[in-house]
């Protein structure tokens, strides 16, 4: 099998050729169909993020080694499993549910993998994912049926969407009220069309970027702000017509860490997705006098990426704008990526 891997932080991705392993127990190898490339991928190529405060977060201390198969957005299909896999046939389409665990502690057991802390087994973070043409995964429960989604469009749902999805989530109780979300790129535009499905009420969307304002009231967004504008703060709260009680904040640096918890009302909640970098902008007092909720978002658990498939399937979402690539392209898509050139979301295609 043939596989694009990271072998030294900030290098070119390394072409590795080895025999396609057989499954063992509950395994199933799956031949990938599509294969996303995440802006996240660039933090674990890069080998980190920016905490702020000349502080830097090391992947490499986090137990990320390398080499390494990035692609924890795949879609595949199903060419073989262990003796011990039920529930799998040769033949099935399958999103790879990517946000692993140890499976054994008390927070895997409970269903939120994606937050374990015993050991993290992210697909394409910590074990080989799906930069390449097959992609081995240790049990048939990760691998959710497309029940004929396109698999092309269906593999971000895997990162961008179900990012999105508990986001939105944690913030249940207000959506009967406007929302406000920061950041109107890829994750911005999927949150409107995932907020519309969940019978909220619509979000007023901050960018700096004027052509991703667009991109965003074309998308349905209630208004939209532009971040850096002097009055941003007094545009923000005259456009949601009354108090704010819910933040989104897909961006995450200190400048719409701070515009975002200032436009909330009291007991409001900041969510924040964003992993940009940087320091928190908070005076501390504020946070108990306005008694608002900070709550960081990662990822989502295998329910609520389950859940996300059925709704995209339910109410017909549309499918955000894909450009497909080569496997060979791998690098070459990172470096795009990197460099702001890719349109939509760039999906390898072995
Ligand atoms: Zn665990
Ligand atoms: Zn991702």
């Amino acid at each position: 099998m043939k596989s694009f891997k990271v072998t030294e932080f900030n290098a070119p991705l390394t072409e590795v050729d080895i025999a396609t392993p057989k499954p063992e127990g509950t395994q199933v190898l799956l031949k990938v169909k599509a294969a996303g490339v995440c802006h996240s991928d660039l933090h674990i190529w890069e080998g980190g993020y920016d905490l702020g405060h000349g502080r830097r977060l090391s992947l490499k201390d986090r137990g990320v080694s390398l080499p390494l198969t990035m692609g924890h957005e795949t879609v595949g299909e199903v060419v073989a499993f262990g003796p011990e896999a039920k529930g799998v046939a040769v033949g099935d389409v399958r999103l790879v549910y990517p946000w692993l665990g140890c499976g054994k502690c008390d927070t895997c057991l409970a269903g939120d993998e994606n937050m374990c802390i015993v050991k993290p087994n992210s697909i394409g973070v910590y074990c080989d994912g799906g930069y390449a043409d097959h992609i081995t995964v240790r049990h048939p429960r990760y691998l959710i049926d497309l029940k004929g989604l396109d698999p092309v469009t269906a593999a971000p749902y895997a990162c961008s969407g179900v990012t999105t999805y508990s986001a939105i989530k944690k913030l249940e109780s207000v959506l009967d009220q406007p929302i406000v979300i920061f950041g109107a790129g890829g994750l911005g535009l999927m949150a409107l069309s995932l907020l519309k499905a969940m019978g909220g009420k619509g979000a007023i969307v901050v960018d700096i970027d004027a052509s991703k304002r667009k991109a965003a009231e074309e998308a349905g967004a209630l208004a939209s702000v532009d971040g850096g504008a002097p009055d941003a703060l007094q545009q923000i709260t005259s456009k949601a017509g009354g108090p704010i009680r819910g933040v989104i904040d897909l961006v995450g640096n200190a400048a719409t860490a701070a515009l975002g918890f200032d436009c909330l009302s009291k007991g409001g909640k900041l969510v924040v997705v964003g992993l940009f970098g940087g320091g928190a902008p908070w005076a501390l007092p504020l946070i108990p006098i306005k008694a608002i909720t900070i709550q960081g978002s990662y990822v989502g658990n295998l329910r609520e990426t389950q859940e996300l498939i059925d709704l995209v399937r339910e109410k017909g979402i549309a499918p955000i704008p894909v450009t497909t690539r080569p496997l060979s392209q791998a690098d070459a898509s990172l470096k795009d990526l990197q460099q702001g050139k890719l349109v939509g979301r760039a999906v390898l295609v072995p």
